[in-house]
């Protein structure tokens, strides 16, 4: 029930990685108590030291700005945006527009974490009252432990625990009706906060995303009506467009869990399809990863193995940059680091593929991996993709052993059989047969001249060939094994 209260007094819904009208926490709580919203959000550099937003997200952020800026325009009120520490903005912008309370998503990060108390701390020290909400997660990270009391570190018996959490319900109010403090000016517009890259690389994001809730809502809608009933068939698929792209609206909140989960649901109950299984076991993975990040918060840099901080990584920046560029002459790593580079975004299969090349066969940390991710994702989320990273050398919870090591060759035949994808992002492989595709130095030298490949010219040979380059992870590993 909306309490309509035209003078009733003012609470600010500070945003965070909420960035949406509906199915938000505190948006919700705001209308109920009949307040007059006074919508903020802050942006602060330096909070997350080297894991603050990168370049992609940071272009993410701005453009979701702007969109619910605007969507708040239309009903009547106007974000305020403010650049600095949340503990000390948040209280002064309450004083110096009356406002009685504060409701805001929480995070679970550590930096979003350590923001919070500090926000809590200073709004309590001021007498307002502050309450917060879990806006962007199916359930807390610490609600579910095993039968001892302990986190989960295996995802299977997690899940088992934890699946009725997807029959969790949207919080219900009509966001049209949303009643807002009435404009006050915004002290900073959304180009102060500075949030572009200096460079242009950003730009080329712009053909591939529309960053607004509605874009995330149609983008559900096409996940409902075309993704999920084949999902467990195509979503390994790098070539067709078999997953929901849902990750970057879902990293900032444009869109939630709970409304994901109830649409998928509802389009299964109507028995069109069977895809609910396959696919809600992923937001589960989401949910796995912030449990993990939750309670064991120094994965961001520290594996949660303790015996893989010993492992004898390379300091090889040349072989880094080949990687980062795709440039590693192996077509199924390459073209999903070209796909990141100009697109922001990476097929979770090839995200697979990729990792492992990097920290197998170039023996480079998993931490350069997810730092580089971190900066190119569009949908970079420090608990998903530490998670990710970890999983992939073998050193986190759940992870993939060390030593089964991705054939980065066999993997683009299998999962790309006629190597569409990686003709699409590597465009001198274009006319190359698929059967050479993946290994185009076993090509037939006259094959390639035909077809316009010139390894060595326009397309790299190997960086480093595949036996050689197990055999050399797998010796690395033997020396932690002894160790
Ligand atoms: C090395 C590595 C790094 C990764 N980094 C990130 C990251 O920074 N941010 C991120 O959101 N995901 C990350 N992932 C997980 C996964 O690749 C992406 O979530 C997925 O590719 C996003 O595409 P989609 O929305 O089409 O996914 P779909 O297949 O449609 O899945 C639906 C949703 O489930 C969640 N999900 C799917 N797979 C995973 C997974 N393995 N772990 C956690 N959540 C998952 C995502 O929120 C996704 O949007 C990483 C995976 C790897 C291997």
């Amino acid at each position: 029930m909306i309490a309509e209260n035209s003078s009733g007094s003012t609470a600010i819904v500070w945003f965070r990685k909420d960035l949406r009208l509906m199915d938000n926490p505190s948006l919700h709580a705001a209308v109920s108590g009949g307040y007059r919203i006074l919508p903020v959000f802050i942006w602060n550099p330096e909070e997350g030291g080297q894991w603050s937003p990168g370049a992609a997200s940071r272009w993410w952020i701005h453009h979701a700005l702007e969109s619910l800026g605007s969507d708040i325009r239309k009903l009547g009120g106007e974000l305020i945006l403010a650049k600095g520490k949340a503990g000390e903005l948040i209280p002064q912008i309450a004083k110096d527009h009356g406002a009685e309370r504060v409701f805001y998503g929480r995070t679970y990060d550590p930096p979003g974490l350590s923001t919070q108390e500090k926000v809590e701390d200073a709004l309590d020290r001021a007498g307002i009252d502050a309450e917060s909400f879990n806006a962007s997660l199916l359930q807390e990270p610490w609600e579910t432990k095993n039968g001892s009391g302990n986190p989960f570190q295996v995802f299977t018996p997690y899940w088992r625990k934890s699946r009725p959490i997807i029959y969790r319900q949207p919080v219900d109010y009509d966001p049209t009706r949303l009643c807002f403090h009435s404009s006050p000016t915004p002290k900073l517009s959304l180009d102060d906060l500075n949030l572009l890259p200096a460079h242009g690389w950003h730009q080329k994001l712009e053909d591939h995303w529309t960053v607004s809730e509605s874009a995330a809502h149609a983008q559900l809608e096409r996940t409902v009506n075309e993704v999920t009933h084949s999902y467990s068939t195509r979503r390994n698929n790098p070539s067709v467009d078999g997953t929901s792209r849902l990750s970057p609206y879902l990293a900032w909140g444009l869109i939630s869990p709970r409304q994901i989960c109830q649409s998928v649901l509802q389009a299964d109950n109507q028995g069109s399809h069977r895809g609910e299984n396959k696919f809600l076991v992923e937001i589960g993975w989401r949910e796995f990863s912030y449990h993990l990040l939750y309670h064991y918060p120094s994965i961001p840099d520290q594996p949660l193995r303790p015996k893989y901080a010993a492992f004898p990584w390379l300091d090889d920046q040349t072989n880094l940059e080949r990687w980062q560029l795709g440039n590693t002459g192996y077509p199924m790593v390459d073209a999903g680091m070209r796909q990141l580079y100009e697109t922001g975004w990476m097929h979770n299969r090839v995200r697979m593929v990729v990792a492992s090349f990097l920290v197998k066969h170039l023996l480079i940390s998993w931490t350069e991996g997810a730092r580089w991710f971190w900066d190119t994702l569009v949908d970079a989320d420090l608990a998903s993709n530490t998670q990710g990273w970890q999983w992939a050398a073998g050193c986190g919870a759940d992870a993939a052993p060390y030593f089964r090591i991705f054939n980065p060759i066999t993997q683009g035949e299998k999962f790309d059989a006629r190597g569409a994808y990686a003709k699409r992002w590597i465009p001198p492989l274009e006319n190359l047969p698929s059967k050479y595709v993946f290994k185009p130095w076993e090509a037939p030298a006259s094959m390639l001249e035909e077809n316009g490949v010139d390894l060595g010219g326009n397309y790299p040979e190997p960086c480093i060939n595949h036996s050689e380059g197990r055999a050399r992870a797998l010796a690395a590993l033997a020396t932690l094994k002894t160790a």
